[in-house]
Formats: C-alpha cells, structure tokens, sequence
C-alpha cells in the first residue's frame, strides 16, 4: 500500500475501525446505534454522507432509476452467497427469460445501452469470428452502415457507433428502400420516437434486403405485452432496459430475439475478454436479480398497476386543492416510453409566484428530499411529456408506500409559500 495509514486515518472520525463488524466498539453513537442491526447490514448512505430521495420523477438513471422489489433483493442476496459457472448462468437464464418473454433468444446485459452495443457487435461479427477482435477500429471488409430514421437519432447513437458503425439517415419510406447498400449491416429503430415510417414497414422493408432490425423500447413498459409485441412483429432484435419499468438491477438490461443474432451477441459479450462488450460485464447478481424482476413484472397486471398510479396521482391532487389558480390532471404520455400516469399541475403565476425550475429547488432541499420529473418548469424532459414555467409534473410510478403523501404535504407548503408572497 503506498500510503502508510495511521490510526487517525484508519479509524476516521472515531468509526469502528478494524473490527467494523462489531458493534460493540463503535464510539460514535449514531453508528453504534446503525450497526447494531450489523446482519442487515451498514448504511452506506448515512456512513457516505449521501441524502436518499423520494423519486416523484420517473425511472431517469441519473436518480437510480427504479427500486427492486423485496423478492428481487431477495432473490440477489442469495445468488451472493455461491460462486458459479458464468456462461452456464448466462444460458440458462437466457433459455428461462425466452421462454417467459415468448421469442427465439434472450441475453442479460449491462444495460438497453450494453444491449445496443452487443446487438449491433452480433450483426456486424455474425458468421464471422475474427471480426469479434477486430471491431471498433479494424472494419476492412465488414459492413458498417446502420440505418435509421433521422428523427430516431439521440442519446444512446453511441452505443452503436461503438461497433465501428456509421448512420445512413432516411425520413421518407422511399428513401429507406433507396437506402440499402451492400454495406448495409442493420436496421434500427427507436421504438419511443417518431417519424413517417412505421414499425411495421421498417421491419418488412429491412426483410426484402435480409438485413436485420433493431427496436429499442428501452424505457417501454408497461405495457408486460410489449415485452413480447416487438419481437413477435419481426424485428430481429429488441432491448429492455432491466432498471427501469421492470425493477430488476439497474445494470442490467435485456437483448431478445432471433437465435443466431443472440449466440453472435454472446460471443461480443463479457464474460470473454477483448470483446466489446467485456466492460459491460453482469455479475452473477445482477443475471438472477433480471430474472427475479422478469418473474415479479409478469406477476403484475397493467389494469392494477394504472390505477395504483392514478390513485397515488389523485392523492396527490388532493393536497393542493384550493390553491388560487391550481389546476391538476393526471394524463399518460402518447409515446410508447413512460406509458403511465403522471401528475401535472399548472397555475397562474401572477398568483402562485414561483417558476417550475425554483419549485424543483425547493422540493430537493425539503426534508426529506424530493425529486420531481425534470420537466417540470422547463422544456419537456422526456417524449410525450409538457413542459412549461408554470407546469409541474409527479411522476408517480416509482414512489414506494406512503411516499405520495409526503409529495402532496410539501408541494401544498411550497405552492401556498409561494401564494403569500407580495
Ligand atoms: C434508458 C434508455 C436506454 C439505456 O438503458 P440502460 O438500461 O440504462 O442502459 C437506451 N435507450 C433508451 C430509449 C432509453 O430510454
């Protein structure tokens, strides 16, 4: 160790130092008082100094996006405790997971990201090993054209140029026939975006040129069926992210479709070395927490899940009312992605004299913390979502119990604090 501690270091500010797993020795009461419950285990928010939030957003990675359920913890805690065979988890898991999602092949990832990245890899390498080390940098020979709708360019664009693939943009149905090359490697498609070109029509077109299509819905449950609709539609390919709507870890996602595109995925993927993917590795943790969360999601119903979340949105609403000029209504976006209800609320702000962006502020500096969707007061953050100064919106999905009374207690104190003023 090239920094020599001393007690002093070692112990902090009089923590349990060496022996932190005994209680007993702490000197610092609010420590001792913690690590009494020392099975259950430290926690590292507090001992970190980091404040946990109530997440009045939406499932935004930047917030840690979702919460596991209990039996998903659970399922984690115990897969812990035994060492095994990584590739033999990865099949079986993927066997399991194809099964329950209805399509050919599933692979865990570290992500939609990962899944985009190693999705691509396969059907830029299919049929073709050596091209497994050669990309990103050595493409002589391999085909390296993706193409997509314009409006379908954004933020995750770079997990497929990581395969040493470049875009060839279309708007108009007729172009993207034009468009095929024999260069052509993969069709892809943002499933939450919009353009002129359907699902459908993107997915037969790719066909007549055997190339094979990508959907990402990463952000696209709820709907449960979606998780079979795009691959039963055609597409070759479709990612889930594992943190969001499916509570499963946040470093997981899900790659799902044909058989061939799935084993070449694999051979791109961690755990083998000098891959693409290999940064992108999923513990064994992470593999059983995406089927436990696959097993809890399927266990839902959609018709349930919307009304919890319309009754929370209410419950919220109802903390504001009679506030001059305070309207609320709960809507579901129009796009595919975050397909559940949300909260929003707008006012006059010649009577309610606060901007969105400083309601945000005060909210994240209450006790406890609150973070709420980032639309509100500015540009809209996510598709299908208002914006506005003067508009607030709840995202409701991922409160945990009792959460969205607190919610509508703080957002009445901010809003009537905000009324008073002269
Ligand atoms: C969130 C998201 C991703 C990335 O998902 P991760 O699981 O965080 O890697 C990719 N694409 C879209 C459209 C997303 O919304």
């Amino acid at each position: 160790m090239a920094r020599r501690l001393n007690r002093r270091t070692f112990l902090g500010h009089g923590t349990c130092g060496l022996l932190a797993g005994s209680a007993a020795l702490c000197t610092v009461p609010e420590l001792a008082a913690k690590s009494s419950t020392s099975n259950k285990g430290l926690d590292y928010y507090q001992k970190l100094g980091v404040t946990p939030l109530i997440n009045a957003a939406g499932t935004y990675t930047v917030l840690s996006a979702s919460t596991m359920p209990d039996q998903v913890q659970a399922a984690i805690a115990l897969a812990a405790k035994q060492p095994v065979n990584l590739n033999e988890l990865h099949d079986a898991a993927g066997e399991y997971l194809a099964k329950r999602l209805r399509c050919e092949a599933a692979l865990v990832t570290s992500g939609a990201a990962a899944a985009l990245v190693v999705g691509t890899a396969a059907c830029v390498t299919r049929g073709n090993d050596s091209a497994v080390l050669n990309i990103p940098t050595d493409m002589g020979g391999l085909k390296n054209e993706v193409i997509i709708q314009r409006t379908h360019r954004y933020g995750y664009d770079h997990a497929i140029r990581n395969c040493g693939t470049r875009f060839v943009e279309v708007e108009t149905l007729e172009q993207y026939g034009q468009a095929f090359s024999d260069r052509t490697v993969m069709a892809h498609f943002f499933n939450a975006g919009e353009g002129k070109i359907s699902r459908e029509d993107w997915v037969r077109v790719a066909h007549s040129h055997n190339v094979p299509c990508f959907n990402d819905a990463a952000a696209d449950v709820p709907p449960i069926s979606n998780l079979w609709n795009y691959t039963q539609m055609g597409f070759d390919l479709v990612a889930f992210s594992g943190g969001k709507g499916l509570r499963g870890p946040q470093c997981t996602g899900l790659l799902l479709g044909r058989k061939d595109l799935i084993e070449a995925a694999k051979k791109n993927n961690s755990p083998n070395s000098n891959t693409v993917g290999r940064g992108m590795k999923v513990a064994k943790e992470e593999i059983v927490g995406l089927v436990a969360a696959v097993d809890w999601f399927l266990g839902q119903d959609d018709a349930a899940m919307e009304a919890e979340y319309r009754k929370r949105a209410e419950l919220i609403a109802s903390h504001l009312k009679n506030i001059p000029t305070v309207q609320t209504q709960i809507f579901i976006p129009e796009v595919a992605a975050n397909h559940v209800p949300h909260l929003l609320i707008t006012y006059d702000q010649n009577r309610v004299k606060i901007v969105g962006s400083e309601v945000i502020q005060k909210m994240r500096a209450g006790k406890p913390r609150i973070e709420l969707n980032p639309s509100t007061g500015g540009a809209p953050a996510s598709a299908g979502l208002p914006g506005g100064p003067n508009t607030i919106v709840v995202g409701v999905w991922m409160l945990q119990s009792g959460e969205d009374q607190i919610v509508g207690r703080r957002l009445r104190e901010v809003l009537e604090d905000a009324t008073a003023r002269t």
